[in-house]
């Protein structure tokens, strides 16, 4: 047994777990408004409302998420400037592209972030581009990238806009409706602390509304997803009810904890710590303080004779923590996580395991 420090899935509460335990049904009226219960209180998370913002759940990873939004939403004759600082900015590009949706990509350094005056001058170049994709929190590095200002900017030019809010949901509080955002999404398995299993959209009532017959997928088509469920909470396939259940029961969980004030204020307290300890034992963040998300940390390989990063990932997980290997390109790095059921001790025990693991190195072993 161990406890996750990675971008997700995440270490979940037993209470959660337990909510798996029972085999529910899936037509009947309990389950439907579980379903619609979860679907409501997703747009209080965001401060928007049911007359302007609907929300779809869809099965499957995050990844089928943002594949549902940008194929139902960007049409054969439309065009997305995909953001990309990292490997889920290239993905959101890949994925579009596989499609045979038109894409333009505006590729930033991995530990930079994308530039609202770049994303205007784009945007004023080259009119045939009506949607911009960008994600929010890229786990790839662990950089919060500023959504508000492209978001203007994208408004102001009168484009659609996507945001890949898949780990910065529920961990940083996000103003959708003040921000311009039309589709965002996330799953269940990161910063709400429930199990993997399905992903969900908070999506514009007027762009959805635009996306009816667009998608060439049957199984991931937006729309027709949300018009199923939009009647009385059916999920329109085999839904996954075990991860329902422990969803709902995290979203309790989060309303007892405070809301996201008070999830985010505990995670940029277990980040401060983290990057606090391990500058002290002389490691580096790859992102500068005024970018770094409270998500997720990158760091630059220690310089500390006789390391290993396989080494000291199993000299960790034996002691009951589990991290996660670098994805920037340009570095040798490797990442701790702080989401989850992690808390201030957890993160001043895997900063005093790592102390150890560099005394042992330094020793010779
Ligand atoms: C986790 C994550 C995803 C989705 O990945 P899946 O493996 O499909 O769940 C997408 N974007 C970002 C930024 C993520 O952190």
């Amino acid at each position: 047994m161990y406890k996750l420090l990675t971008p997700g899935p995440l270490t979940t509460t037993d209470t959660v777990k337990r909510e798996m335990l029972v085999d529910h049904c899936t037509w009947d009226d309990d389950y439907k408004s579980i379903t619609q219960n979860i679907r409501k209180e997703l747009l209080e998370l965001v401060h928007v409302t049911e007359d302007e913002y609907t929300v779809v759940l869809m099965q499957g990873s995050g990844t089928f998420g943002v594949e549902s939004v940008v194929t139902s939403s960007v049409g054969s004759d439309d065009k997305i400037l995909v953001c990309e600082n990292g490997a889920y900015g290239s993905r959101m590009a890949e994925l579009a592209r596989r499609a045979g949706r038109n894409v333009v990509v505006y590729h930033e350094d991995y530990n930079k972030m994308p530039d609202a005056d770049k994303v205007r001058d784009i945007l004023a170049k080259d009119p045939a581009i009506t949607h911009v994709g960008m994600i929010h929190s890229e786990t790839t590095s662990g950089i919060l990238n500023d959504i508000e200002s492209v978001g203007k900017v994208v408004k102001a030019a009168g484009r659609t806009f996507i945001v890949d809010g898949m780990s910065s949901f529920a961990g940083v509080d996000i103003d959708v409706k003040g921000i311009g955002i039309d589709f965002i999404i996330s799953s269940a398995n990161k910063c709400v602390q429930g199990v993997p299993g399905f992903s969900f959209i908070i999506c514009n009532r007027k762009e959805l509304m635009k996306c009816q017959g667009k998608c060439n997928s049957l199984s991931l088509d937006l729309y027709d997803q949300w018009e199923t469920m939009e009647k009385d909470g059916k999920w329109r396939f085999t839904s996954p009810t075990h991860v329902v259940l422990a969803f709902a029961k995290a979203l309790e969980e989060l309303k007892a904890e405070g809301g996201v004030t008070a999830r985010a204020k505990r995670y940029r307290e277990n980040n401060r710590i983290l990057v606090e300890r391990m500058r002290k034992m002389g490691i580096k963040t790859y992102i500068d303080d005024a970018h770094q998300g409270p998500i997720i940390t990158t760091f630059f390989t220690p310089k500390v004779e006789n390391y290993s990063f396989a080494e000291m990932y199993e000299y960790i997980k034996e002691r009951g923590y589990a991290i996660y290997p670098g994805k920037v390109t340009d570095a040798d790095t490797f990442r701790i996580g702080n989401i989850g059921e992690i808390y201030k001790d957890d993160i001043n025990k895997v900063c005093d395991i790592i102390e150890e693991y560099f005394d042992k190195c330094h020793a010779g072993k």
